[in-house]
């Protein structure tokens, strides 16, 4: 077939199939024109999931009776007046395609007016084309409607599920423009069901209470850093709200919703350690960069955007969530336990939320505990390395150690309440932490073995080997090649000499030929040998063992859980126990 150029309204279409991929889209696009226009409230109105209709109304700046044709013309657009424009977005729309896109797929209505205009314009287009135009009376401001959505275009159609699932999806997509402007008034409405308002009085708080639900919100600590490269603020939710998928997390680069993995992936850096495996945070994320340092143009619905300092983003969020985040990892009160009127593992309100188990058995995945108890590998307090001190003040550092209860928990005295320590997340978490100094100081303590233990290895274990032989190293875990698939393991961590070298390096290697990233490995390792070093549940310990234990805790800086997320201490206050007793 011979090459031609198609007729306009073919291509008006294909385009339209790029920005307006559902209701969805044509919900953010709208509010997005409003957004711009500087509203300061914004109703939006949908019926049947958005394919029936859909209606923007807002109070902003409204369109010039003379460019109401022109705003439906594709790329045409007030915000950008020459090209250098395009380095530095401000607004959220630029391309002026949307509603040229809206217009291809649906009948639009548009009544809009400015401030100083005596009346209102409205015009009607079907397929693209204007059938008609008045001038009509109504408020400042803008409000369009959208009908009979991709009736024209089946193909489209045929890939929207249902309309509840259409109508969770515009729920879905104001929720996080909600969030994104807390000082807009927003309301959605679906099929004459209100299902979001907000206050529009500028708190972020009060605009992820309408958008995550108020127990939640309230809940949820301040994160603002102006510390790092870029400013960060937001909201994260302590880590015993976690979910158990990665939708938790709403990013917001310059005030526009966008996925971006690398700072997904910065969010959950800064829990690590805080939260149990296939737990995710949830967090609401704004990182602001100057205009010149993000590219918005990079997708067709400006859902990504491309950072020119990537890794300066990276470490500003990662940085500013974990300070917000680690103060609010304290010993975790086990009160609620003892009330009367809530029972031992009682569900906290919050839906898809869990609160932190306060007790778990059951080992975490990917890390298999061996149940032989050896003798206790070094009790003895950290007095290796410089770990950073809690203040003076801590109740941890004045344990007065009392006994242990089913071998497996040592019970404690401290000044404002009873404690519990897990003996084997406790001295987990201790000797964790001092496997990830030791590898950040490059002074591993390391045991050469007096017999050189030789070990066969599969094909997968070897690739993995080579990959981190470094890592291990760090940690004090070294091997030689011995020929074929043999290997010799030479020297084991000081802290893991007692263990079965055997086991350790075969569940290490487990690990990382699961495919972690170097820094994933590098935390998965110390783990692993952490977890094989620390003494077990069953295991009857000295009061000086004891003891020590409970030092070398008190001298971490967050000694709170294990490196597999669950508590190591909990603690049940004063008061708590007074009311058990009725005392107060
Ligand atoms: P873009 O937002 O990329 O400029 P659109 O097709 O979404 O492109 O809109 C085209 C133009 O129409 C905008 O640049 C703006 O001038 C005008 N416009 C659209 N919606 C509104 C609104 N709600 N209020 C005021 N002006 C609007
Ligand atoms: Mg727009």
């Amino acid at each position: 077939m011979p090459i031609r150029v198609l007729p306009p309204a073919t291509a008006a279409r294909i385009a339209a199939g790029e920005v307006i991929e559902r209701p969805a889209s044509v919900v953010k696009e709208l509010v997005e024109n409003a957004l711009d226009a500087g509203a300061s409230a914004v109703a939006v109105e949908t019926r049947h999931g958005g394919l029936a209709s859909i209606r923007v109304t807002d109070d902003g700046c409204g369109v010039p009776a003379e460019e109401a044709e022109l705003a439906f013309r594709r790329h045409s657009t007030s915000k950008l007046q020459s090209e250098d424009d395009l380095a530095r977005i401000a607004t959220l729309g630029f391309r002026g395609e949307a509603l040229a896109s809206i217009a291809a797929a649906a009948t639009v209505r548009m009544t809009t007016r400015t401030p100083d205009a005596e009346s209102a314009t409205a015009i009607e287009l079907q397929g693209g084309e204007v059938v008609r135009r008045v001038e009509t009376g109504a408020a400042p401001g803008t409000s369009i409607e959208v009908e009979a959505l991709f009736s024209s275009i089946p193909a489209r159609l045929k890939f929207i599920r249902s309309a509840a699932a259409e109508t969770s999806r515009i729920r879905q997509t104001m929720e996080s423009l909600a969030l994104a402007n807390p000082h807009v008034r927003m309301t959605l409405k679906a099929d004459g069901k209100t299902q979001l308002t907000t206050s529009g009085n500028g708190s972020l708080r009060d605009a992820a209470s309408a958008a995550l639900g108020a127990e939640l919100a309230d809940a949820m600590l301040d994160v603002a850093s102006w510390a790092g490269p870029y400013p960060v603020w937001g909201l994260a939710a302590p880590p015993e709200r976690s979910r158990s998928s990665r939708t938790g997390v709403s990013l917001f680069v310059n005030g526009r919703s966008v996925q971006h993995r690398a700072i997904a992936v910065a969010v959950e850096d800064a829990y690590r350690g805080l939260l149990m495996e296939g737990r995710f945070p949830i967090a609401v994320i704004f990182l602001d960069v100057p205009p010149g340092e993000v590219d918005v143009n990079v997708h067709p619905n400006k859902r990504e955007v491309r950072l020119a300092r990537e890794s300066d983003a990276f470490s500003s969020v990662q940085q500013a969530v974990r300070s917000a985040v680690f103060p609010a990892a304290p010993v975790l009160d086990a009160d609620r336990l003892l009330a009367p009127d809530a029972g031992a593992g009682a569900p906290i309100p919050g839906g898809a939320e869990n609160a932190f188990p306060a007790s778990e058995d059951a080992p975490p995945g990917g890390f298999r505990f061996t149940r032989d108890s050896g003798p206790l590998p070094e009790p003895a307090p950290a007095a290796d390395a410089p770990s950073p001190q809690l203040d003076g003040a801590s109740p941890l550092s004045r344990l007065r150690i009392l006994g242990q209860v089913s071998g497996a928990y040592v019970v404690a005295e401290g000044p404002d309440g009873m404690y519990l320590i897990d003996q084997h997340a406790g001295h987990e978490s201790v000797l964790y932490y001092r496997l990830l100094r030791q590898w950040a100081n490059r002074e591993p303590e390391t045991q050469p073995m007096l017999e050189p233990l030789p070990v066969r290895l599969s094909p997968r274990r070897m690739d993995a080997l080579a990959a981190s032989r470094e890592t291990l190293e760090g940690y004090g875990l070294r091997l030689e090649p011995f020929g074929g698939d043999s290997w010799l393991v030479r020297a084991v961590p000081v802290m893991a000499r007692r263990v079965d070298a055997a086991k350790l390096l075969d569940e290490i290697l487990d690990c990382l030929s699961s495919g972690a990233d170097a820094d994933g490995a590098r935390y998965a390792v110390a783990a692993s040998i952490a977890c094989h070093s620390s003494v077990r549940a069953g295991q009857t310990l000295t009061d000086q063992e004891m003891a020590a234990l409970a030092d070398a805790l008190a001298s971490e800086a967050n000694p709170q859980r294990c490196p597999h997320g669950r508590p190591t201490i909990v603690r049940v206050s004063n008061e708590s126990i007074g009311r058990q007793f009725g005392r107060t």
